[in-house]
């Protein structure tokens, strides 16, 4: 059995930030970097973006050249899912047979979309995380002309503006009041609503799904709460992902929606986890700690453990923060939305095209959000940065803040399993 200085499971934007954070400090061990798909280490927000209206060739997400991985001198195993781990033994099983040993384990799996009842082989229906799920929805809109979208979180959201940009019909349907709600609270996702509705989407809020409705093994619409149904050619459920720790179950490790984890990202004797996967602090503190799942997150996270691994002594103490990109408008939240928080426009104004909001939870400023108005949206999150940076739990964070869906519930086939 080989063993590596340092096994990074999960070859993406969090596994690879750990690879480089550790070559950067000048480690020479060896490292070895597994990853589930057969593709080098590619970028994820582009796939809803770019790649998904044509913009961009599957090449350009590539994270880095083959040239630059070949400087990080790591063994990189892909097409090679873990299906294992022993904690005691320092050691992870292979799909294909094979073990490798570890001297220290970087858990970096992120997440697997989460599915409704009913839509696994069944065409016409998609979900979107991997490239290859990109380029199968791609042809299909391309082919379509009523799309449903199931969710309006970020990448509903995203995936119903690009599919609009398309030409394509639009319908998107979620059971909160507001497209992104729990991340924006009801002003600025009544706004967004309305960026859809202007471009010609029909946004039905308050709408949870029942289901999906199918003729001779395609999907032909989804069925609503109301009992009713909406026509559709392709369906695309964008409900959400679960934490990819299903090769962890029987390890000892604690798992809670993602691996819990301490302050320093560190799950176990010599074993840490990063980016979605990864629910830090929730060790050696009363709080269930935090899930973040953000592009920022995975890097910022991943250069942190490095670290760690050589020495540092520090808590991870991040800022959250995200972007999107849907039609002409960036959105950026730096921090937080919690529920009951306020959201105050303090500059610029949503009919004009640009603002800064500020979200203020107990007296304190607790996010930022910002619609077309990058400069100003950064210089605001000083101010949190030194919230963060106090002995407080990450500024007014929720145990798992996802990007991706609004919490509300629907059947999933997850839940039926
Ligand atoms: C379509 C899309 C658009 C997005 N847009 C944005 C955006 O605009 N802004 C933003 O901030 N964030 C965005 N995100 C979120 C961002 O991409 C993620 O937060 C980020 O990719 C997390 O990185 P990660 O390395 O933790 O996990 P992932 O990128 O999910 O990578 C995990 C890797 O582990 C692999 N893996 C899983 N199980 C195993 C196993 N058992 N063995 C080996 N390998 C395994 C997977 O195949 C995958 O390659 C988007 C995500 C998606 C899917």
């Amino acid at each position: 059995m080989t063993t590596a200085d340092v096994l990074i499971v999960g070859a993406s934007a969090g596994g690879l930030a750990v690879a480089e954070g550790l070559r950067r400090r000048g480690f020479t061990g060896s490292i070895a970097l597994v990853g589930a798909e057969r593709e080098l280490p590619y970028d994820r927000p582009p796939l809803s973006k770019q790649v998904l209206d044509g913009r961009w060739s599957p090449d350009r997400t590539r994270l880095r050249g083959r040239a630059e991985l070949d400087e990080l001198e790591l063994d990189l195993l892909l097409g090679r899912p873990a299906l294992s781990l022993d904690v005691a033994g320092h050691r992870v099983g292979l799909r294909g047979g094979g073990e490798l040993g570890y001297r220290k384990l970087v858990v970096a799996t992120g997440l697997s979309a989460r599915r409704l009842p009913g839509q696994t082989g069944l065409s016409g229906v998609h979900t979107l995380r991997t490239l290859e799920e990109a380029a199968k929805l791609r042809a299909d809109l391309l082919a379509a002309r009523r799309v449903v979208v199931v969710g309006a979180g970020v990448l509903g959201c995203e995936i119903a503006a690009t599919a609009r940009g398309l030409g394509r019909e639009v319908t998107v349907l979620d059971p909160a009041a507001h497209p992104m709600e729990h991340l924006l609270g009801p002003e600025i996702g009544g706004a967004l609503g309305r960026l859809h509705r202007d471009h010609g989407v029909s946004v039905r809020t308050s709408t949870p799904v029942r289901g999906l409705i199918q003729e001779q093994g395609r999907v032909v619409g989804v069925r609503t709460g109301a009992g009713s149904s909406v026509p559709a050619d392709v369906v695309v459920v964008a409900v959400g992902g679960r934490p990819a720790t299903d090769w962890l179950a029987g390890s000892g490790l604690g798992l809670d929606d993602g691996v819990v984890c301490d302050h320093r990202c560190r799950a176990a004797a010599d074993v840490y986890a990063v980016g979605d996967v990864a629910r830090f602090g929730a060790q050696g503190s009363a709080g269930r700690g935090t899930r973040l799942e953000n592009r920022t997150n995975a890097t910022e996270q991943g250069v942190f453990v490095a670290g760690d691994i050589l020495g540092a002594d520090a808590h991870y103490r991040p800022v959250p923060y995200f972007w999107s990109d849907q039609y002409q408008v960036r959105l950026q939240v730096y921090g937080t939305v919690p529920g009951h928080s306020s959201v105050r426009i303090v500059e610029g104004s949503p009919g004009g095209g640009a603002f800064v909001a500020h979200v203020e939870s107990g007296g304190r400023l607790v996010g930022v959000i910002g619609w077309n108005s990058a400069r100003r949206t950064r210089t605001a999150k000083a101010l949190l940065t030194a919230a963060a940076r106090s002995d407080e739990p990450a500024v007014g964070a929720p145990s798992a803040l996802s990007h991706h869906t609004s919490p509300a519930e629907l059947p999933t086939e997850g839940d039926l399993l």
